[in-house]
This record gives C-alpha cells, sequence and structure tokens, in this order.
C-alpha cells in the first residue's frame, strides 16, 4: 500500500523511547514500534519517527443491526444502530469469532473511506438513534471513536462501545468522552486464560470495568463468552458474578453468550445451552438482577423480566423485540426502576 502519511492521521498516545523507537500508549500492550513497522494491533504505525492511527477514516464496512446484537438489552431497546469496525485488533484471541478483520492489516483489507462527518450522516440519513463501534476492538482507533461520537453527541446521535476494556488509564478519559454505553467483554475471570487465550492480562479489563461505572456515565452490559473445558466451570462462573455484584453492583446485566468453533479453536464444540442456562440461573440465584443469554435460540433466557414481580417487561425472540411493556424506565405492574436507558 502507498500510504501518504501527510494524509494519514497522527496518533494521539505515544512517546518516544530511549533507542529511538515508539512507544504507543493507548491500550496495556505499550508497543515498542521501530520505524516503517506496525504495533500488535497492525494498525498504528511508525513512520518516520511519529505514530500513525491508520485505522482512522477506514471503517471495513458498515451495517446496522438491532441493538440487542450488541449486545445491549437495557439500552434503547428495539432500536437499530450504525454498525462498523476497522481492520486490526489489540488482543489475539485464539478463538476470535471475527478473526477475518481482528487478524487483517489495512494491506489485506478492503477498507472503505469514511470522515467522522460521512458516519455520523449516514446514521442520520438511515434515522438511527446510535453508532457502535464494534466487531473489531474500538479501542485501536480511539481517536476516529472520539471525533465520530463528539459529532454524533452534537447531532443527538448516541455512541456505543464494544470493547474487551483492554484500554490506558488514561487514554480511556479521552476515549470515552462522548461514549454513552458500552458492552465490555469479561472473557473469563483467570489471568491464565487471558495470557494463554487472550494475550492479554485481566486485571487492567477489571479497571477499565470499575472506572467506567465509578468515573463515569457510560451505561455498561458485559459479556462472557463460555468456551467449553476453558471458562465454563461453575466456580469460575460465581467468581465472574460475585466479583460483578461487589464492585459493580447487581442492576449490570450480565450477558453469557455461546462459543462457536472458529478461528484457533476450531477443534472444540459449542457451547451447550444448557450451560448458558445454568450460568443464568446461578447470576440470578446470587443476586444478579440481569441476565441473558446469547448466540442460541433461547426466549426466556432474552427476555427481559422486573426483578421485583418477575412480570416479563421486554419479550424477545433472537433480537426481535414481541412485547415491550416499561413505562419509560418503570415497572408497569409494580413500579420498580429498571436500571438502563429507555424510550
Ligand atoms: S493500541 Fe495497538 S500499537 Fe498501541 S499498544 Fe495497543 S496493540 Fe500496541
Amino acid at each position: 500500500m502507498n500510504l501518504q502519511h501527510e494524509n494519514l492521521k497522527l496518533a494521539n498516545w505515544w512517546k518516544t523511547a530511549e533507542n529511538g523507537k515508539l512507544v504507543c500508549t493507548l491500550c496495556p500492550r505499550y508497543c515498542t514500534i521501530g520505524n516503517d513497522q506496525a504495533g500488535f494491533c497492525y494498525i498504528r504505525k511508525n513512520i518516520d519517527g511519529k505514530l500513525y492511527s491508520l485505522g482512522y477514516g477506514r471503517p471495513t464496512g458498515f451495517a446496522i443491526d438491532p441493538i440487542e446484537k450488541k449486545p445491549l438489552n437495557h439500552f434503547l431497546p428495539g432500536t437499530e444502530i450504525l454498525s462498523f469496525g476497522t481492520a486490526g485488533c489489540n488482543l489475539g484471541c485464539t478463538f476470535c469469532q471475527n478473526w477475518s478483520i481482528s487478524k487483517a492489516n489495512l494491506d489485506t483489507i478492503n477498507s472503505l473511506k469514511a470522515t467522522p462527518e460521512d458516519v455520523v450522516a449516514l446514521a442520520k440519513k438511515y434515522n438511527v438513534p446510535s453508532i457502535a463501534f464494534t466487531y473489531n476492538d474500538p479501542v485501536i482507533f480511539g481517536e476516529y471513536v472520539i471525533d465520530i461520537s463528539k459529532l454524533a453527541r452534537e447531532e443527538g446521535i448516541k455512541s456505543v462501545m464494544v470493547t474487551a476494556g483492554y484500554i490506558d488509564k488514561e487514554a480511556r478519559k479521552e476515549v470515552y468522552k462522548y461514549i454513552d454505553a458500552a458492552n465490555v467483554d469479561l472473557k473469563a475471570f483467570t489471568e491464565t486464560f487471558y495470557r494463554k487465550l487472550t494475550f492479554s492480562h485481566l486485571d487492567p479489563v477489571l479497571d477499565t470495568l470499575i472506572w467506567l461505572k465509578n468515573e463515569t456515565n457510560v451505561w455498561i452490559e458485559i459479556t462472557t463468552l463460555l468456551i467449553p473445558g476453558e471458562n465454563d466451570s461453575e466456580d469460575e462462573i460465581k467468581q465472574i458474578i460475585e466479583w460483578i455484584i461487589k464492585n459493580l453492583g447487581n442492576e449490570v446485566p450480565l450477558h453469557f453468550t455461546a462459543f462457536h468453533p472458529d478461528f484457533k479453536l476450531a477443534d472444540r464444540h459449542a457451547t451447550p445451552p444448557d450451560t448458558l442456562r445454568k450460568a443464568r440461573n446461578i447470576a440470578l440465584e446470587m443476586g444478579l438482577e440481569y441476565c441473558y443469554v446469547g448466540n442460541v435460540h433461547d426466549q426466556k433466557g432474552q427476555n427481559t423480566y422486573c426483578p421485583q414481580c418477575k412480570s416479563i417487561l421486554v419479550e424477545r425472540d433472537w433480537h426481535s423485540i414481541i412485547t415491550y411493556s416499561l413505562k419509560k424506565n418503570l415497572c408497569p405492574i409494580c413500579g420498580k426502576k429498571i436500571a438502563g436507558m429507555f424510550k
């Protein structure tokens, strides 16, 4: 690819190392990057002693998805969301379900060109109330996220991060400045899993979740993809739930989703639906108010129930809404306030 670097976006988060190389300070990987090389995520590159964000303005494609597909069940349920990602990723998940883009660099994938103004105009054209940075991890195109979400907010459009939460403590204050909601993966509860299967670490993810909850107004939901034999023991599931309740409260929705054999874990079997149902039951028994199952057809596990009177508030079939009885954010039967952002 013949890059005209004067047209590229200078990256926000980097410094020069003593050996003349650059250190990217956007995520806890802190890649040291030599001249003409890119970081682990492929799309942050040292060109003549400056770091550039190659993903800026280069989506791999757009889709209009139901917001439930992100998954977000307590943020404008039943609405559509303009969704896109770029090439690359800052994690190295061996089970990646989107590896054709997360493991691609801009040389190998046919990226589009879209300015922040183009993206917001697209959301307005299709009359969708929100935009999702998704498919790969949007942390790696943080500059683009900031410019789009700032513009979107000016136009009354919400912005959503779908992310693994692996981001530097300083950078996150800027990247999340105009973000309204996030679905954050909590991929497991052991450092061994994070190190071996994602090439990242658990603690920064937990730290991001606590920061989002305590220091921002971002609405958060959590997703845990259950992989047979790796993170689906009852003990680990209980540890995840216990940590969420203790550190984030019992109103944060948790989604247990099914793994499908893919990428480097193509030899494993898919998560049995019963594993997901059991995990959901454990969460509800332990006191989490909202827990869902995903990637399998399970209506009961996809509905939103009032945690107080148990009536169905939002009835779903896959990602479609069948009935919707919430009155703004109140249960119409017992009046309990339901956590989230509702129409
Ligand atoms: S954002 Fe990319 S280049 Fe920067 S530290 Fe993380 S993986 Fe490395």
